[in-house]
């Protein structure tokens, strides 16, 4: 249930996202261009019904997205996913996670859960820069089954081949999408080549 987007559009800005001269603005930017791609490819089997409509020429029928989808970044650096996001799915719900990791042992520390209740079977997107461990988001996956989420997709930019064993392990029926799959987590849990911290890139607080 993993993907990797194989497309030079996505290499291009995931390589200029890596650079540590690329600045917070243009980081920015990087971040939310490569979670159009993730979403156009992991959102292609969203349900739709279908919709009479009518052009200045005739009337056809088209299709109107029949999914209810709950986006559910995890603080800080998911937020840097949220607006793209919200650009393709305007109409989606927002459920936040707050987690932090024990710097010593990459443990999460879940510290806000603000995510609605599952109504049916609405689509959950979990949306967080980097895989590093797995932690956080073997956590958030747990926190949202238990707010009765059967569906759920997590979208990441980068991935250690250890974050993804811990997801595919523990939570197998989680499809994931990732921009670029990495070679390993180094002796502080930060992804190798990596972009270093996601959170400082994105606001600065290098
Ligand atoms: N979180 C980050 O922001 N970077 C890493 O390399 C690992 C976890």
């Amino acid at each position: 249930m993993h993907t990797v987007l194989e497309h030079p559009l996505v290499k291009h800005r995931v390589t200029l996202m890596r650079d540590i001269n690329t600045k917070p603005k243009l980081f920015r930017e990087l971040v939310g261009e490569i979670t159009e791609f993730l979403a156009i490819e992991s959102l292609k089997d969203l349900r739709t019904v279908e919709v009479p409509v009518t052009t200045p020429v005739a009337k056809t029928v088209g299709a109107k997205i029949a999914d209810s989808v709950v986006v559910v970044p995890i603080l800080r650096a998911g937020m840097s996913m949220l607006d793209a996001m919200l650009r393709l799915l305007p109409y989606a719900k927002v459920g936040v996670l707050g987690m932090q990791r024990n710097e010593a042992t990459a443990e999460p520390i879940p510290y806000y859960v603000k995510v609605p209740q599952a109504k049916g079977d609405e689509l959950a997107i979990v949306i967080d820069p980097m895989l590093a461990t797995g932690g956080s988001a073997c956590d958030a996956f747990s926190q949202l089954k238990k707010l009765g989420y059967r569906r759920i997709v997590f979208l990441n930019l980068i991935a250690a081949p250890e974050g993804i064993a811990k997801v595919e392990k523990e939570h197998p029926d989680v499809a994931v999408y990732t921009a670029a799959k990495d070679e390993r987590l180094n002796s502080r849990f930060y992804i190798v080549p990596g972009l270093g911290d996601a959170g400082d890139r994105v606001f600065g607080t290098l």
